[in-house]
C-alpha cells in the first residue's frame, strides 16, 4: 500500500477513463532485434510500419559489432558528467563524425534529441529575444521554447504549419527583440511534410534571423546521401543550427546532437544544463551511432533503397484505393476519418500480421485520424506487398475503400 492512497485512486481512474475513451496505450513487446520484419510477443512474426529505422541500421551487423567493441574498450560509462570525469574519445569520434554528415563545422552529442532541443533553447536565447515556432513542431521543441520562457523571459508566437506569409508577419511584428529565432522541424513526422526550408532562409536573411531546424526525420533519410533537409533543398551548410537524433535513421538506440558553428556549439558545452548536469550517451550507443554514420556514407544505395521502396509502396496504397497525404518522404498517412477508425484498422492489420499505429485527436486535427505508415530501406518488395494486401483486406472490411 502506498503512503497516500489519494494519489493512487486519482490515477486509477484517469487509467479507467482512458480505457473508456479507447485512447489508452497498449505497449507491444518484441522479442526480435527492430527490423523489416519482427516477432512480436503472443503473435510470431509481423511486418512493421511503425518505426524510425529508416536505414535498416538497428540491426546491422556493424552497428551491432561496434556496440559490443566499445563496451569493452569503455566500460558501461565515466559514471559523472563530461566536464568533470572526462569524456570518451568515442564521443568526440562520432561528433566529429556528425558534423561532418549534417554539413556543420560542430557538433555535440546528448543522451537524446528531446535533451539536445531542450538545451539549445534555453542557451541561445536570453531576456528580450523573440522565438517563433511552426504550430506542428515536435513536443520537444515546443517544450524547449516553453523552458526559455520561463527561465530566460524570451518572448514566443506560433506560425501557421508552413505559412510563410504569417511567420514573415510575426517576425516583422517583433522588429524590436535582441535576436528572433525560427524554429522548424525539416520533416513534420505526422504529415510526412518538408518544411519550406529554402523560403524559410530567404527570410531568415531578410530579417536577420536566426533558423534553427530539428532534422530528426530526415537525418540518414532526405537528400541524395541522406545529409537531411539541406541536402534535399541544396542549401548544406546554410542552416544556423541543427538537432536531428541518433534514435532513428541512424541505428535507432537513442542520442540527439545539436550541429553548427563551433562557437555556438563549444557554448552549449559551457553553458547548456543538460550537458553540464547529466551523464553523456554511453559509449556502446555512442560507438553504435558512429558506426551508423559511417554506414550511411559508405553506402549511400541505402538512401536510395528508402526512396524507392516509399514511391513503391505510396503507389500500391494509392492504387489499392487509399488516400495517403501526398509527398516524398517514407512517412505515408493514411487518413481514415475519425480516430475510433483509425485505431480499429490499427488493430485489423495487426491481426493481419501488419504492426502500424493509429493517430487520433488530439494528436492530428479531428475527423483526420490517420494510420501512418514508415518505410524502411530494410524493407524487401515482398514486405511491401504483404502489407499492401493486408490493408486490402481491412480497407474493405471497414468500408474506406
Ligand atoms: C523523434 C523526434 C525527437 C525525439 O528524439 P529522441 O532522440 O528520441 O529524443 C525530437 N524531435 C523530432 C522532430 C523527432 O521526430
Amino acid at each position: 500500500m502506498a503512503l497516500n492512497a489519494a494519489l493512487v485512486q486519482d490515477f486509477e481512474a484517469q487509467i479507467a477513463q482512458l480505457q473508456a475513451d479507447r485512447v489508452y496505450k497498449r505497449l507491444n513487446h518484441l522479442e526480435s532485434p527492430q527490423g523489416a520484419r519482427v516477432r512480436m510477443e503472443g503473435r510470431g512474426e509481423v511486418v512493421i510500419l511503425s518505426s524510425n529505422n529508416y536505414l535498416g541500421l538497428a540491426n546491422d551487423p556493424a552497428v551491432v559489432a561496434a556496440g559490443v567493441e566499445a563496451l569493452h574498450a569503455y566500460g558501461a560509462g565515466t559514471a559523472s558528467v563530461r566536464f568533470i570525469c572526462g569524456t570518451f574519445t568515442v564521443h568526440r569520434e562520432l561528433e566529429v563524425a556528425l558534423a561532418r554528415f549534417v554539413g556543420t563545422d560542430a557538433a555535440l552529442s546528448y543522451v537524446s534529441a528531446w535533451n539536445a532541443n531542450e538545451a539549445l533553447t534555453a542557451t541561445i536565447v536570453e531576456a528580450g529575444d523573440f522565438v517563433i515556432s511552426d504550430e506542428l513542431n515536435h513536443a520537444s521543441i515546443i517544450d524547449s521554447i516553453r523552458l526559455a520562457k520561463a527561465i530566460k523571459k524570451c518572448t514566443t508566437a506560433v506560425y501557421k504549419h508552413s505559412d510563410l506569409d504569417d511567420l514573415r508577419e510575426k517576425l516583422r511584428a517583433n522588429k524590436g527583440a535582441r535576436r528572433r529565432l525560427i524554429w522548424t522541424d525539416g520533416v513534420f513526422s505526422m504529415e510526412g511534410s518538408i518544411a519550406r526550408l529554402p523560403e524559410i532562409l530567404q527570410l531568415a536573411r531578410d530579417e536577420d534571423a536566426v533558423v534553427v531546424m530539428d532534422d530528426s526525420h530526415a537525418t540518414g533519410v532526405l537528400g541524395a546521401t541522406g545529409r537531411g533537409t539541406a541536402e534535399h533543398f541544396g542549401v548544406l551548410g546554410e542552416v544556423d543550427l541543427i538537432t536531428s537524433t541518433l534514435g532513428k535513421a541512424l541505428g535507432g538506440a537513442a542520442g540527439g546532437f545539436i550541429a553548427g558553428p563551433a562557437a555556438v556549439v563549444d557554448m552549449m558545452t559551457q553553458r547548456s544544463r543538460p550537458q553540464l548536469f547529466s551523464n553523456a550517451l554511453p559509449p556502446t550507443v555512442a560507438a553504435s551511432a558512429l558506426a551508423a554514420v559511417e554506414v550511411a556514407e559508405r553506402e549511400p544505395e541505402r538512401v536510395q533503397r528508402l526512396r524507392d521502396n516509399a514511391r513503391y509502396f505510396r503507389e500500391a496504397i494509392v492504387e489499392a484505393g487509399f488516400t495517403p497525404l501526398p509527398g516524398e518522404t517514407p512517412i505515408v498517412p493514411i487518413i481514415v476519418g475519425e480516430t475510433a477508425a483509425a485505431i480499429q484498422m490499427s488493430d485489423l492489420l495487426l491481426g493481419e500480421g501488419v504492426f502500424v499505429t493509429g493517430f487520433g485527436f488530439p494528436v492530428v486535427p479531428q475527423g483526420q485520424a490517420r494510420v501512418r505508415c514508415q518505410i524502411s530501406a530494410a524493407h524487401t518488395r515482398d514486405d511491401l506487398d504483404f502489407a499492401v494486401a493486408a490493408f486490402k483486406r481491412v480497407g474493405a472490411k471497414l468500408g474506406v475503400i
